[in-house]
């Protein structure tokens, strides 16, 4: 009986450690593994992973210090293709930036790629390869930015691909659009209708004559209204900036706040569109109340194109208030 058992322990041991253990792959990074093969196959390339293993630990380190993700590969004198991605990481990081990390990893374990430090002509990596102190190899893309994700994952899979053209800089530096309620005519439409919320052109405070976008609420219930229009833009360059400033004064805004949300789309060499969100907000000051103060907001590498920019203000607040804004401005510069 007990020979028995030893026996059947040791079978065990062994088909875990000739099946199971050799290829195990954490459920959590799989999907992720399954896109890498995917973007692959795009490329003409395949690859087994029968000798590939990929673990989500509580803990990575590499000589003592905590990073994020390791890849080992027998080019670098490990005996195994295997990939170690740091738990908490991995809870605070998002799709795009999953994704990074998991291809960066497998770079190394099964590309066999070494570190590449080299920046592009605008600053940004050159490649997802990048050694990235504080993990800023998350800052190679974001979710909504597919024409760069389009490049990052054709460098990983092809070390010597050209620089991309987007990554040069040019000499652009114009405003596209100006609002400072001069003419009379509100642009600004209420998406949320309601009948203690107004929205009018103030002639009594504003920051350059002769007249302020103001919006109200008159009742002291928590709400939130919007107000939005869209801007169209003319076909420009990917990965341009746009800065958008304005003055903004603010009545009795108290806890509230106003936010300026941004959005517009984003689409890939494959025609697959994502929508681009950025959110900033203004909250209320001694300064603000006193008087208009400048603020502005920088959208960085803004997919290419012609696009709608879809501009909204969300105030929300719990009392009577007024936020006037003045000289509404929108620059794009490379
Ligand atoms: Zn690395």
């Amino acid at each position: 009986m007990y020979q028995k058992h030893l026996i059947f322990g040791l079978l065990i041991v062994l088909v875990f450690s000739c099946g199971k253990e050799e290829n195990f792959i954490d459920p959590a990074l799989q999907p992720y593994i399954e896109r890498f093969l995917e973007e692959a196959n795009k490329r003409g390339h395949t690859f087994s992973l029968d000798d590939v293993q990929a673990f989500l630990l509580p803990q990575v380190a590499d000589e003592g210090i905590r990073i994020c993700g390791l890849g080992y590969a027998p080019k670098f004198g490990d005996k195994v293709r295997r990939i170690d991605i740091d738990q908490l990481c991995w809870e605070f990081s998002n799709d795009a930036e999953r994704e990074i990390l998991v291809f960066h990893e497998l770079g190394h374990a099964l590309l066999d790629r070494t570190h590449n430090d080299w920046k592009l002509p605008n600053g940004r990596n050159r490649s997802i390869m990048f050694a990235g102190e504080f993990c800023d190899i998350y800052a190679s893309y974001q979710d909504c930015q597919l024409e760069l994700r389009d490049y990052y994952i054709d460098e990983l899979f092809n070390e010597g691909i050209l620089i991309p053209e987007w990554s040069k800089r040019q000499k652009i530096d114009r405003v596209f659009f100006t609002d400072d309620f001069s003419l009379g005519r509100l642009g600004w439409t209420s998406s949320t209708p309601s009948p203690t919320a107004s929205t009018q052109l103030d002639t009594t405070q504003f920051f350059s004559p002769p007249a302020a976008l103001q919006l109200s609420q008159t009742s002291s219930q928590k709400m939130t209204h919007t107000w939005s229009r869209t801007i169209a833009l003319f076909p420009i360059k990917i990965c341009s900036n746009i800065t958008i400033s304005t003055n903004i004064k603010t009545q009795s805004l108290g806890d509230g706040q106003l936010d300026i949300l941004i959005s517009y789309p984003s689409t890939n060499g494959e025609g697959i569109t994502a929508t681009c969100e950025h959110q900033f907000t203004v909250e209320e000051t001694v300064a603000t109340q006193k008087d208009f103060q400048y603020f502005e907001f920088t959208l960085r590498c803004v997919p290419g194109g012609k696009k709608d920019i879809e501009v909204q203000f969300a105030l929300t607040t719990s009392q009577k208030s007024a936020v006037y804004l003045d000289d509404i401005s929108m620059r794009l510069w490379d």
